[in-house]
């Protein structure tokens, strides 16, 4: 009975062609949840609001490997069936009407909800939240989605929309946190964070609250994190012409998050490798991702694509916006510099005969990102600043909570100007290739680009011949040009660029100083004094790189730079840490007594009680010393089937090596009860059988 029922409301759909949404529209979600850690599973209660656009006898909710449990109270007939990747809902559903219904369900997602170390966090977009919540897979229907989270009362919950209330159960060891969402969107955007959390507040000049979220012992790197957010934040309100259209904002970071940001609504999610101090701020700081995230509350969020055709309409509108954020905040010649940077790559793909074009649902993310930037950069420079502000507000305005394709976009920028687009369309959203000619016709507007072109057109040149302009570069001290300079000194005759470098190595410009610590071949007993210097710079890229070229440099000298760099762990993956311990492994005579803890240090760093950033340094250090262990290569075993693909496959890749030692295999093979069930499988398939 079941199945002939599944079978029917499949055929009333599927056989006349109709998508979901041309037949209801769902309106509300909300949604009782709990999240076992132990078991790793969700479950919990919701209650669904839709309105029927036609006459059905059947409507479904995307929901993958859910069992329905309870179905309460009398609903007109209707009836909860589960199949592996839907809910059905089945009555004498009729055109006009409004239907509610309640339901509870448990799911073990395979994805989407992720559980590392004492956090719990979703990914939505290309992951599905129908993996834990029932939801709409199809972007095309907005829902207003409504959660209560029931947690342990030490935990802290982040998700989509305002706080309403806190109520405590179970005599206040357990906590519900209620929010509230005023406006819909696609299921793609809800999210939940669960951890250890504390937070700051602040507002934003047009009075939205902005909670900036962090772990309670990194309170002091939440400054450096988070710097520039409400000049971010005012800028892009300002900048975009149309208010914030959410409640709140909030940010949140967390261990092993798949990618850089993501915008959920109202709760972006971003890798904690971009927590860092003041001295991490200055070589890899969350400016950039912070502000594209923020975009796409705009771009994204309150404007859909409809789909992935029009998916520039997301990436490049944020990716752009996120430039003009930073043009902002460190200054014009830091935004052309970044367009260049992407209009070389571009160039690149688009020469080797790789192109794509913006709507190229099937395109990199290269193009949907950086092309997407570069055709708003140029079609702002073609119709003007006014006419390009006045289409963006009347295109977010006209399609609030709603959906939208490129025409859309295109017809308010018509409406907006006497200017003629055709070309630009033909050349920036349908041409595969990449107008290089126009970008770099518009980056030589730029004083500081046309000073930079003359500096790097002297790569292939002499050193005696171009001596005096490469001096007079690094005197200048412009990040980029200096650098520029700099790295062309690499191969050189020591008697000759040795005076250069002392002169970048004197140079109040971090980033000239930095390109010395990562260029330069070998440090002379000359520049040693000011190399030695790079250890106390406020750069853990140069700190890094200088340890390593004076310990090779100068073997007496290793304890002695080995006891100034001891307490310095780095950015979020110790990479100063991790270098250190290798290097006082190997020095000898170094701290004999101390060797097994360094080993043991370096080696408890692969476990997963680490982020998979710390990690990955870690097993690449312990196979360049050869010292892995049984505690090491479980330590593999487990990151070999971790959710962070990349993480994965490199960790599989050094499995499969080191299993090419028989003794490896048999050790595995004796063990392998004590792996779980996912890893067992991965051994017995991958690497013990063959
Ligand atoms: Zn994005």
């Amino acid at each position: 009975m079941k199945h002939l029922l599944l079978l029917l409301a499949a055929f009333t759909f599927f056989g006349s062609h109709a998508q979901q949404t041309d037949v209801v529209d769902f309106l509300e979600i909300r949604a009782n949840l709990y999240a076992s850690p132990e078991n790793k599973t969700i479950e919990g209660g919701i209650e669904v609001t839709f309105k029927m656009l036609k006459d059905a006898d059947s409507v479904y909710l995307d929901a993958v490997n859910m069992e329905r449990l309870s179905l309460d109270g009398d609903y007109d007939n209707m009836n909860v069936e589960a199949n592996e990747d839907k809910f059905w809902i089945i009555g004498n559903f009729k055109e006009e009407k409004e239907y509610k219904i309640f339901f509870s369900y448990r799911a073990e997602p395979k994805q989407t909800l992720y559980f590392t170390g004492d956090q719990i966090w979703t990914q939505g977009q290309g992951k599905y939240t129908s993996h834990w919540l029932p939801s709409i897979d199809d972007m095309n229907d907005k829902i207003e989605f409504d959660l209560s989270i029931l947690v342990e009362s030490e935990k802290r919950v982040v998700t989509n929309g305002a706080l309403n209330s806190l109520t405590t159960r179970d005599s206040e060891s357990l906590i519900v946190w209620n929010f509230n969402m005023d406006e819909p969107m696609s299921s793609y955007l809800v999210a939940l964070v669960i951890g250890n959390f504390s937070k700051n507040t602040i507002q934003s000049e047009s009075g939205v609250p902005i909670e900036l979220y962090f772990r309670p012992e990194d309170s002091l790197k939440a400054e450096p994190t988070y710097r520039y957010t409400k000049e971010i934040f005012d800028f892009l309100e300002e900048e975009i012409g149309v208010p914030y259209p959410w409640q709140n904002y909030k940010q949140v970071p967390v261990r092993d998050f798949l990618y850089a940001g993501m915008e959920n609504t109202t709760a972006t999610i971003f890798s904690e490798a971009f927590v860092v101090d003041s001295i991490g701020f200055n070589d890899r700081n969350y400016v950039n991702v912070n502000a594209h995230e923020l975009a796409h509350h705009w771009f994204g969020n309150l404007v859909t694509e409809t789909s992935g055709t029009h998916h520039w309409l997301q990436e490049g509108f944020a990716t752009y916006y996120a430039h003009l954020a930073e043009k902002e905040i460190f200054g014009d010649d830091y935004f052309y510099w970044v367009m260049y940077q992407s209009a070389e790559q571009l160039k690149e793909l688009s020469d080797q005969g790789k192109g794509e074009s913006l709507l190229n649902p099937k395109a990199s993310s290269l193009t949907f990102y950086e092309k997407g930037a570069w055709a708003l950069h140029i079609l702002r420079e073609k119709i003007g600043d006014e006419a390009f502000k006045s289409a963006i507000r009347s295109y977010l305005q006209k399609h609030k909570f709603k959906n939208v394709n490129t025409e859309d976009f295109l017809s308010e920028v018509r409406a907006a100007t006497d200017a003629d687009i055709s070309n630009w369309e033909q050349d920036w959203l349908q041409q595969t290739a990449f107008k290089a000619m126009q970008a770099y016709s518009s980056l030589s507007e730029s004083e500081f680009m046309d000073s930079y072109f003359q500096v790097s057109s002297l790569r292939a040149g002499q050193l005696s011949e171009k001596i005096d302009l490469l001096e007079k570069a690094i005197e200048e001290g412009n990040d980029f040009i200096g650098q520029e300079a700099v790295y062309q000194l690499s191969g050189e005759n020591p008697l000759v660029s040795q005076f250069l470098y002392e002169k970048a190595l004197d140079s109040d410009n971090l980033f000239i100083r930095q390109a010395v610590a990562i260029s330069m071949d070998g440090v002379t007993e000359r520049l040693k004094p000011k190399f030695e210097r790079l250890l106390d710079d406020p750069s853990y890229v140069t700190i890094e790189a200088a340890l390593y070229s004076l310990w090779n440099s100068f073997p007496n000298d290793r304890a002695r730079y080995l006891d100034q760099t001891e307490s310095i762990a780095g950015f979020q993956d110790k990479n100063v840490r991790q270098l250190w311990l290798a290097l006082a492994i190997i020095t000898p005579d170094y701290r004999l007594e101390n060797k097994s803890t360094f080993v043991n240090e370096l080696r408890d760093y692969s476990s997963a009680k680490y982020s998979f950033e710390i990690r990955q340094k870690a097993f690449e250090y312990l196979a360049e010393l050869q010292m892995y262990n049984d505690e090491v290569i479980d330590n593999l075993v487990d990151a070999s089937v971790h959710h962070n693909w990349r993480f994965r496959s490199g960790a599989r890749n050094m499995l499969k090596q080191l299993s090419e030692d028989p003794e490896v295999k048999k050790s595995l093979y004796e063990r392998l009860d004590q792996f779980s069930e996912k890893e067992k499988q991965y051994l017995t398939t991958k690497i013990i059988s063959e």
